[in-house]
């Protein structure tokens, strides 16, 4: 990679985009990211993002691309209908999109449509996602299949829904449902369509491996599973047993996985029809994977298989079961949710500042004669580092400022001397920087140097309600600046979000091997600098929580059209404080009622002017209307600090804000949360 010839097509690499994308995204001969969701169409996310701004919306915001999701939509049935055509498999397949990865209008919506050709139908795993999916337009045949613990209300719904005409069946995931269903089908006296779920003991591989196996949360054994059959035959119900489901957890890494579990179901399946039942489908669950770190390995953030592959694989081994069981092919389901969606949302996040330890440039005062000999230690540190020694001189250094900090506890350190070294060791820090900066190649064991050096990149978003996998189960998604992808990214950064929680932090990147400690990045100027976090469409929208009371960000429907250009179909305006605080058990009168009172007092006490009473009022009442996340006028980044080292890096040339910033009058595709 050529640092003064820098091309898009090193960023591109750098980034790793044409591995994670799955063809979604791409690097631009511009150096710009751009989405590209079917052959010819394209659209540069900087464009999408300043036409926002330009509306007088506020930074953070979710780009949603339906037609991504349509078009994952298509690839997955597709890849099914290949693998059975090249089979000659006798069933078809017919799949569910698990709505618990995300219930958004817009994303159901999409599926809905684009899998109406399809029967794609959804999956329901709680009372209110039932009445969610019982309401959307599917193909009459569609499955709708209703998982997750039961009550009489919920199995109430589902049989209704069969009343409706819709296709929908209700999984058994633990034995006594079974009599639940039975009664409830009598008393409204409409006939069920009934799924078992089976605890496979093969196990998934990656994060949810515990979701299979014996001690699976869900699911019955294989005696349970046998006095079902016996149970509905005595009912003289057992045409009503017509599907098999199993799951063995989300992001399967591995196919052999999957091979070996979709094994073990056929067999079931051919158990279950060898003991009477007219079984029709074969559901293999979820699981199919997204390559968030573009490696194709079995590291949790991969996998090692395609959707072509994936497809290719269940189609063979159930037919090869089938064949040799003598039983009649199956409809394949899977409830695939995470590989539909993953790729259709991007987070954007404006960088509003940088901070680090090569960017404090402080003076550092010679030492002194009074100076304490750990300072002057540290002094003679700065002077004799060289590209030789640099890495044995920063763990001295290290030591140094340790023992300066406990002498300072102990009192033989001064304030004077502490700032000093303090100094110098920053220095020291910025003076071996520049060094690395000129290494061809940082070799491994510096890497944690490079993480001790490396900017800290403060993002205008809450990683709590954005990223919350990221926080909880340290679950990567690729982060690429939106632009300048024609410029070398000079330095190095950790990335940290606005809330007051220590954990609100980025520290992992994707790596082709394992994961990195630093995100590559430009110096940020005066102009906007935004980065993608990429792949966030699946679980993030609905686990991300308020920390903080950060409320939901606002959400662009971006339409790409052909010729570069895009509309912005639906914008949805992110939660208004107001909102967050409501949600918490006050309301609104209430506070405001609050301020009325201490304002009253003040005015009396002669503390505020009539003006300012207006004014206190106004803003507070601003502020509850407003949107949660940091709001600056100009891009907010003045004063950051430029770095000791010399980038030799052209200044950014990203588009101008618009100063006309008031929204258009009379939009009427902006909806208020
Ligand atoms: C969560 C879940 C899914 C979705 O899994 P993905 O890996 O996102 O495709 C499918 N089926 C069941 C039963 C689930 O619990």
């Amino acid at each position: 990679m050529n640092k003064r010839n820098f091309k898009p097509a090193d960023a591109a690499e750098l980034y790793q985009v044409p591995n994670w994308s799955s063809g979604w995204f791409r690097v631009s001969d511009q150096g710009q990211l751009e989405v590209t969701p079917a052959p010819g169409l394209h659209a540069p996310l900087r464009a999408i993002v300043d036409e926002i701004v330009d509306r007088g919306e506020s930074l953070p915001v979710i780009l949603r691309f339906p037609q991504v999701v349509a078009g994952r939509v298509r690839h997955l049935n597709e890849a099914f209908r290949k693998a059975i055509g090249e089979y000659g498999y006798s069933g078809h397949y017919q799949g569910v999109f698990p709505i618990k990865v995300n219930q958004r209008r817009a994303v159901v919506e999409s599926v809905a449509a684009a899998g109406y050709e399809y029967m794609h139908g959804l999956e329901a795993g709680s009372k209110a996602e039932l009445a969610l999916c019982l309401a959307q337009k599917l193909h009459p045949d569609a499955l709708l299949c209703c998982n997750g613990f039961k009550d009489d209300g919920f199995i109430k719904l589902a049989l209704w829904g069969r009343s409706l005409g819709k296709n929908v069946v209700i999984t058994i995931e633990k034995f006594s449902e079974l009599d639940r269903i039975l009664r409830q089908a009598k008393v409204l006296g409409v006939r069920p369509a009934i799924g078992v779920r089976f605890k496979l003991h093969a196990r998934g591989s990656g994060q949810w491996e515990e979701s299979g196996g014996d001690a699976a949360k869900f699911g019955l054994n294989a005696y349970e599973l046998l006095r079902v059959v016996e149970r509905l035959r005595e009912e003289n119900m057992l045409d009503t047993l017509v599907m098999l489901h199993t799951h063995i957890g989300s992001q399967i890494t591995d196919i052999r996985r999957v091979k070996v579990a979709v094994r073990e179901a056929t067999q079931t399946y051919a158990g279950l029809i060898a003991a009477g039942a007219q079984m029709k489908y074969l559901n293999v669950g979820g699981g199919l994977g997204v390559d968030y770190d573009g490696s194709k390995t079995t590291f949790y953030a991969s996998m090692n298989y395609t959707i072509d592959e994936y497809a290719a694989d269940i189609v063979y081994t159930v037919q090869e079961v089938c064949k040799a069981r003598a039983v009649p092919e199956p409809v394949i389901l899977s409830e695939s949710g995470r590989a539909l969606t993953a790729h259709h949302a991007v987070l954007v996040m404006p960088v509003v500042d940088v901070t680090g330890p090569t960017r404090d440039i402080e003076e550092v005062p010679p030492p002194t004669e009074e100076s304490h000999q750990i300072v002057r230690d540290l002094a003679d540190i700065l002077e004799n580092i060289t590209a030789r020694n640099y890495r044995e001189m920063y763990n001295d250094a290290a030591g140094d400022k340790q023992t300066l900090h406990n002498l300072f506890d102990l009192g033989y350190v001064t304030l004077d001397d502490r700032a000093r070294g303090e100094a110098l060791f920053h220095a020291i820090l910025r003076k071996i920087a520049k060094l690395v900066q000129n290494e061809k190649y940082v070799p491994d064991e510096l890497e944690d140097l490079q993480q001790v050096l490396a900017d800290k990149y403060i993002c205008n978003f809450s990683l709590f309600q954005s990223l919350p996998d990221n926080w909880a189960i340290g679950a990567l998604f690729p982060i690429v600046p939106l632009d300048r992808l024609d410029e070398y990214p000079a330095r190095q950064a950790t990335l940290v979000d606005i809330t007051c929680d220590s954990d609100g932090k980025i520290e992992k990147f994707i790596d082709l091997r394992d994961v990195k400690a630093t995100l590559p990045v430009h110096e940020v100027g005066k102009e906007p600098y935004y980065l993608g976090a990429f792949l966030v469409g699946a679980y993030q929208d609905v686990l991300g929580s308020a920390h903080n009371l950060f409320g939901k960000v606002s959400e662009a429907h971006v339409f790409v059209r052909p010729g570069g250009k895009f509309t912005i179909d639906l914008f949805v305006r992110g939660q208004k404080a107001r909102r967050m605080i409501e949600s918490m058990g006050y309301e609104e009168p209430m506070l405001r009622d609050s301020i009325e009172d201490q304002v009253d007092a003040a005015r009396r006490a002669g503390t505020l002017t009539p003006a300012q009473e207006y004014e206190l009022l106004e803003d507070y009442g601003e502020e509850l209307l407003g949107y949660t996340y940091l709001e600056y006028e100009d891009a907010g980044m003045e004063d950051i600090p430029a770095p000791e080292q010399g980038s030799d890096m052209a200044p950014a040339d990203a588009p101008k804000v618009a100063a006309d910033k008031a929204p258009k009058a009379g939009q009427k595709d902006f909806i208020e949360r």
